[in-house]
């Protein structure tokens, strides 16, 4: 969507889908929601369809237009592993996210199932997983969706992260073994809900002891930068260490057609095995 994103840990954002369906207690004040109904009263064509799931082809090839290697923020106004979202649609962004190989993408979701899934067919597709530049991500609000972070582990990739934001209770005891980034976050709206410094705190805690970069994006509050980003009078600015790392898939020549008809086949079978 954009270059010189205003979320902090990142630098643009892109999104090959728009509208989403809210699906756990973090997506109660969904800022994208909000905006796209915004953008569809100001009559922006891409979200003429307001908040409901919609793939968005003609902005398929937008990292191409972007010169200079940039991190990327995949789908800050949708979901890309959504309910609706298809598989062969899904194959098609990751093509150009293995094309366009110069930036570094950010793929955030709650549908950590079906991203784990989807990873499953990149691998058996490619001999290979998901190579370093992107990113595998998935949010975590409370301790009750800490069960995406085990799907995560078991997505086929290398780079993984977590978004703990909104946090909206304690998370507890984490385990981040194989994460790679944590990213934490109070919730901003005017219907906020208030974050407490000792979640945070139990937080970053867990991630110094397990030896995990931590980004401390912002208190939160009525606009996302109205508690500033500074606790215990510091600021958590890191970012994973990605180590440099020899893409061999980048020497494969495949056809995108049969990538995407591979994982439209695949889920097909699936579906038929498990009757469904
Ligand atoms: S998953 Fe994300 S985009 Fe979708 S409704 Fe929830 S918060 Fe909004």
């Amino acid at each position: 969507m954009a270059v010189g994103s205003q979320i902090e840990w990142t630098e643009a954002t892109w999104n090959p889908t728009t509208g989403c369906t809210k699906i756990s207690p973090g997506c109660k004040n969904c800022y994208a929601e909000r905006l796209s109904k915004r953008l569809k009263s100001m009559g922006v064509k891409k979200y003429r369809n307001n908040f409901e799931f919609t793939e968005q082809p003609n902005d398929l090839t937008l990292p191409y237009s972007w010169k200079k290697s940039k991190r990327i923020f995949v789908n800050s106004m949708s979901d890309l592993f959504h309910e609706e979202s298809r598989m062969e649609y899904i194959a098609s962004c990751f093509h150009v996210m293995l094309d366009v190989e110069r930036h570094q993408y950010q793929v955030l979701t709650k549908r950590s199932e079906k991203m784990k899934q989807f990873s499953d067919l990149f691998e058996n597709f490619f001999g290979d997983i998901i190579p370093p530049h992107i990113w595998m991500g998935v949010s975590v609000e409370n301790e009750n969706y800490k069960y995406r972070i085990d799907d995560l582990r078991d997505t086929k990739c290398h780079t993984r992260f977590l978004s703990i934001e909104p946090l909206i209770g304690s998370v507890g005891k984490l385990n981040l073994q194989k994460i790679d980034w944590v990213i934490i976050g109070g919730e901003s709206g005017y219907n906020y809900r208030e974050v407490k410094k000792e979640w945070i705190l139990e937080i970053i805690k867990q991630c110094k002891k397990q030896n995990v970069a931590v980004f401390f994006k912002q208190w939160g509050g009525i606009r996302p930068k109205s508690g500033g980003r500074i606790i215990n009078g510091r600021i958590y600015d890191e970012y994973p260490k990605i180590s440099s790392f020899d893409n061999i898939l980048k020497e494969i020549a495949y056809d995108e057609k049969e990538f995407a008809k591979f994982c439209k086949s695949k889920l097909k079978e699936k579906s038929a095995l498990l009757n469904i």
